[in-house]
């Protein structure tokens, strides 16, 4: 297991040897040690990456980069199950998603090798209203990006920021999440393999409090790419502000489902089930707001109990797992004061709660409330846990104001037959990311961000590589007549 930091292309200790414990969320126990990098360590890091990225690297071609970035997935790819295992561990998930995790990471490597080719041949014209002109778009590299991730898809998330970045001709510096440095700092060794010239990605694990700050406001960084909550999202997006740093934020969520009496109801309880118990539901587009029209809200909501009780809940690494254990002391304290507040308040709980089966792990029920008000904090507050909010409505027109009715617009979710009225739903929804008759698969060809607090900026897809790209226009004077403004 890594134990130092990567800058510069090497294993590198932090300042003082500092280190910080990391603890399996199923056992309870520390099973490693990892570099907690300093102010000074963000530092050496940053500079790395700008003298990287002054050197040749923001010369070489797509097709250079896609050799590098090819060569990182094969080595992933090599490396799954002991990838995946590293993941189980360290953030809790049950295996079978921690693999499908690594595999998702894997494939935005190969995609952003693909569109790193097509960027060599990438030429714009832009028609002018003006035949003396003629325009040009070029697309150049951002220069050093601060690539700051959350704790819930460890491996996954990184991939969504490293990937692209490499594609584009950036370099990087990428801060983990304080509780799951493990897999990221593995990068470290897929970049040496690769051959990936020094400095072109730097990793500095450690606590968020300590470096987060000396990264984001570091002058030599250009870009900050930041996925994790509102508070800090803000903190960043403040201190962005400060020397007009470019910054895209991917932050929380309280996603909507709406299930109109028309659905195909066994597909519709797997698929809310889906939407926020998958990932012990710290998905940041779960569907964590059930709305279910009043013609079959009965119905479906004693077989959404019925299955939602099946559900098995272990270690990550037994077989048939479900619902692994939370990943952290601190997510289980959260997501616990929620539903005790729900308890407490009288809102019914239709099943549930704390979870007294296992001696050791950070395990909560797979949870669901129905009708908390509407002011009530299980019905408003991103609870990031297996907790699932339940309100039902009349009307579609009823339905979408509600679903709509929320600080946050990353995701929203439809389930009915009617195929004009998911149309029509999915246009009046403030949100970035619509499933129709689903909810949370996702594809790295797609655009992913939000609308209102859930962010802004756009991951994947070829959004994701503009996100480390400059966009410039080189308007040319092509008239052969002189221009005549002062000289006649
Ligand atoms: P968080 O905001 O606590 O932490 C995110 C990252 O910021 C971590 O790496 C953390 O160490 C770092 N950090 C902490 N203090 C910092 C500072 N002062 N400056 C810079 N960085 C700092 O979020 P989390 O608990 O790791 O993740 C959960 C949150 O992430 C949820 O709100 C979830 O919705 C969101 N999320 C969003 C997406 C998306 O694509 N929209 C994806 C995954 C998670």
């Amino acid at each position: 297991m890594r134990d130092k930091l990567f800058i510069n292309g090497e294993w590198v200790a932090p300042e003082n040897n500092a280190t910080f414990p990391v603890i399996n969320p199923a056992t309870e126990e520390v099973f490693h040690n990892a570099p907690a990098g300093s102010a000074n360590d963000v530092d050496k890091a940053v500079k790395a990456a700008s003298v990287a990225f002054k050197g040749p690297w923001s010369k070489t071609t797509g097709k250079e980069r896609a050799v590098y970035l090819r060569k990182m997935a094969d080595g992933m790819e090599r490396d799954l199950r002991k990838l995946s295992e590293l993941e189980v561990m360290d953030n809790g998930k049950p295996y079978p998603e921690a693999e499908w995790d690594i595999e998702d990471a894997i494939g935005c490597f190969r995609y952003y090798a693909n569109l790193a080719e097509e960027l060599d041949d990438k030429k714009e014209n832009t028609e002018l209203g003006d035949d003396r002109f003629k325009s040009e778009v070029r697309y150049s590299p951002i220069g050093v990006a601060a690539l700051i991730t959350p704790w819930n898809y460890p491996m996954l998330m990184a991939s969504w920021k490293i990937a692209p970045a490499i594609a584009a001709g950036a370099t990087c510096v990428l801060k983990p999440a304080t509780v799951t440095p493990m897999t990221a700092l593995e990068y470290g060794g897929y970049a040496q393999e690769a051959d990936l010239p020094a400095g072109v990605l730097n990793i500095v694990t450690g606590l968020g409090s300590v470096i987060g700050d000396p990264l984001t406001q570091h002058k030599l960084v250009n870009k900050v790419a930041f996925t994790g909550s509102v508070p800090i999202g803000s903190r960043i997006m403040s201190m962005c502000a400060q020397d007009i740093k470019n910054v895209s934020l991917e932050l929380g969520g309280k996603s909507p489902v709406i299930v109109f009496d028309d659905a195909d109801i066994e597909g519709a309880v797997e698929w809310v089930m889906f939407g926020i118990f998958w990932n012990q539901g710290q998905v940041c587009s779960g569907t964590s707001r059930l709305l279910v029209q009043e013609g079959i809200r009965d119905k479906f909501l004693k077989r959404l109990k019925e299955e939602t009780e099946k559900i098995t809940i272990g270690d990550g690494m037994t077989e048939g797992t479900l619902l692994g254990p939370l990943v952290s002391a601190g997510q289980m304290r959260d997501v616990l004061s929620f539903i005790d507040h729900g308890i407490e308040t009288g809102v019914t709980m239709l099943t549930g709660g704390r979870c007294d089966d296992f001696a050791k792990g950070y395990y909560v029920k797979p949870t669901i409330f129905v009708d908390p008000p509407l002011d009530d904090k299980l019905w408003t507050d991103e609870i990031f846990g297996p907790v699932l909010a339940v309100r039902s409505f009349g009307t579609e027109e009823e339905g979408i104001e509600l679903a709509n009715d929320s600080i946050f617009g990353l995701a929203a979710a439809i389930m009915s037959t009617d195929k004009d009225r998911c149309s029509r739903v999915a246009d009046a929804m403030h949100a970035g990311i619509i499933w129709v008759n689903c909810s949370q698969p996702t594809f790295t060809e797609a655009p992913w961000g939000g609308y209102k607090q859930s962010g802004f900026g756009r991951e994947l897809g070829r959004w994701g590589m503009y996100n480390y790209l400059e966009t410039k226009q080189v308007t040319e004077f092509i008239s052969p007549k002189p221009w005549g403004w002062y000289m006649k």
